[in-house]
């Protein structure tokens, strides 16, 4: 195939056989975000480059190299969205809907775009639910979000399969104090350090922490610890979230190293990883970001929030073969019709099952055909029941019903007494 007719590398079609999966995902999630008391809100895929320079920070790996940005005919510099947080913020402010300390617990849905090498579970337009909760700063809220997830992952069949990773990153004033004891630290075994992290201590010192080269692990192990830097407040806010996450059984470790790539963190983080999906292991992260509305133009604003990766949950679910059997089916009943009168009256027929039925899961043939190839097609479309409208059965003004898969024998009903029998016979779903 000639490349002009190709999907651009790491951005997916999401064919037919997939849509139902990712279609229970999101509408369990939905459902779930409904019944917490989340609002749903919707933001562009586009913003101005510098909303995600200004909020992300300009030393992260997703505004150093992995942004899509692109001139816009009027010379403004655009981006992709690689993140939803940044978007949300904007939106809040510019309608003013977090001013006087109003409450609000969002969250949205969408692709992101980041420039990163494709593979399992990493693709350069991916797809999050994000949920972003403003000026409410107690550690009840930070609990809620997390078992909130922790529910999610029951409903799905996948909570043995995560583990949930903890930490506090203090106030920015802590993390401060922190990354100069850090780096001067480190400053004294600077011939030991990778080159990554050499770059790092000048730029952002903390992601050294997540490194995965050994030699600069083993030299951090003896490094000073961020959570001996906590302030007072961070501690108890900290403490406060582990005897909510302990009351609610809610398992977790802490992970002094989990630092998270993005600059406007600060007190919670978290991750929710599994061991399902190689390296792409984290499924679900977030955390707290006190200052970021304030950084980004507002009033002092709190926030928290996390989001999830819908393709690594997708892959979960396939791997862990958590795939609701009610979702496999799309048809219940599959009308043949032989000869044009027969598929006239089918027509009127099935739109009549459609007023007294609807949620019937009705396919009707289209493009005629022999009987061979049609029961061929009913019973491709894995339908439960055949319907069956030929000379005869138009005659007696009957439907010849089929089961398609060895539930008893082939039967004639009459057309006014359909709706009924498939009330009885079809699961509605
Ligand atoms: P990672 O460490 O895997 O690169 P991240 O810290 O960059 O993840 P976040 O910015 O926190 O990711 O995004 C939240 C979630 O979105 C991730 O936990 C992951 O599930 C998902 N995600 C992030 N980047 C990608 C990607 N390129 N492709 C698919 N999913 C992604
Ligand atoms: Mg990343």
């Amino acid at each position: 195939m000639s490349k002009s007719l190709q999907a651009i590398r790491g951005m997916n079609d999401i064919l037919p056989e997939q849509t139902p999966l990712w279609r229970y995902f999101e509408s369990t999630v939905a459902g779930l975000l409904d019944n917490y008391g989340y609002r749903q809100i919707r933001m562009p895929i586009v913003e101005f480059t510098e909303l995600f320079k200004r909020s992300i920070g300009e030393v992260t790996d997703i505004v150093e190299k992995e942004m899509y940005t692109f001139a816009d005919r009027n010379g403004d510099s655009l981006t992709l969205r690689p993140e939803g947080t940044a978007a949300c913020v904007r939106a809040v402010l510019e309608h003013g809907i977090t001013g006087g300390g109003q409450v609000q617990k969002l969250w949205y849905i969408g692709p992101m775009f980041r420039h990163e090498r494709p593979q399992k579970g990493r693709y350069r337009q991916f797809h999050q639910i994000g949920v972003e909760v403003f000026n409410l700063d107690g550690p009840d809220i930070d609990a809620e979000l997390i078992a909130l997830t922790w529910r999610l992952w029951g409903q799905l069949g996948i909570r043995d399969a995560v583990k949930l990773e903890l930490n506090s990153l203090g106030t920015s004033e802590a993390r401060g104090r922190y990354r100069d004891a850090l780096v001067s630290y480190l400053n004294e075994r600077i011939e030991l350090l990778d080159e990554d992290s050499k770059r790092r201590l000048t730029s952002n010192p903390l992601r050294i922490l997540d490194t995965k080269v050994q030699q600069t692990q083993a030299l951090l192990i003896d490094a000073p610890k961020l959570a001996d830097y906590l302030d007072e407040e961070s501690r108890l806010h900290f403490d406060g979230l582990k005897a909510r996450l302990d009351a609610a059984g809610i398992p977790y470790v802490i992970n002094p190293k989990l630092v998270r790539g993005l600059d406007y963190y600060s007190k919670t983080v978290f991750e929710w990883v599994t061991d399902k999906l190689g390296a792409q292991g984290t499924v679900c992260a977030g955390g707290r970001y006190d200052g970021l509305v304030e950084q980004m133009g507002g009033k002092p604003t709190t926030g928290v929030g996390f989001a999830m990766g819908i393709e690594r949950l997708i892959l979960m679910l396939e791997t862990l073969e958590q795939i609701p059997e009610s979702i496999a089916r799309q048809v219940d009943v599959y009308l043949c019709a032989f000869g044009e009168q027969a598929e006239l009256a089918g027509l009127t027929l099935t739109e009549r099952l459609r007023d007294a039925l609807p949620n019937l899961r009705l396919q009707v043939n289209a493009g005629a055909g022999s009987f061979k190839s049609q029961f061929k097609k009913a019973d491709k479309s894995g339908a439960l029941y055949a319907l069956i409208l030929g000379d005869d059965e138009l005659a007696q003004q009957v439907v010849g019903f089929k089961p398609l898969r060895g539930q008893g024998e082939q039967q004639n009903i009459a057309w006014d007494a359909l709706a009924e029998h498939l009330a009885t016979c079809v699961v509605q779903g």
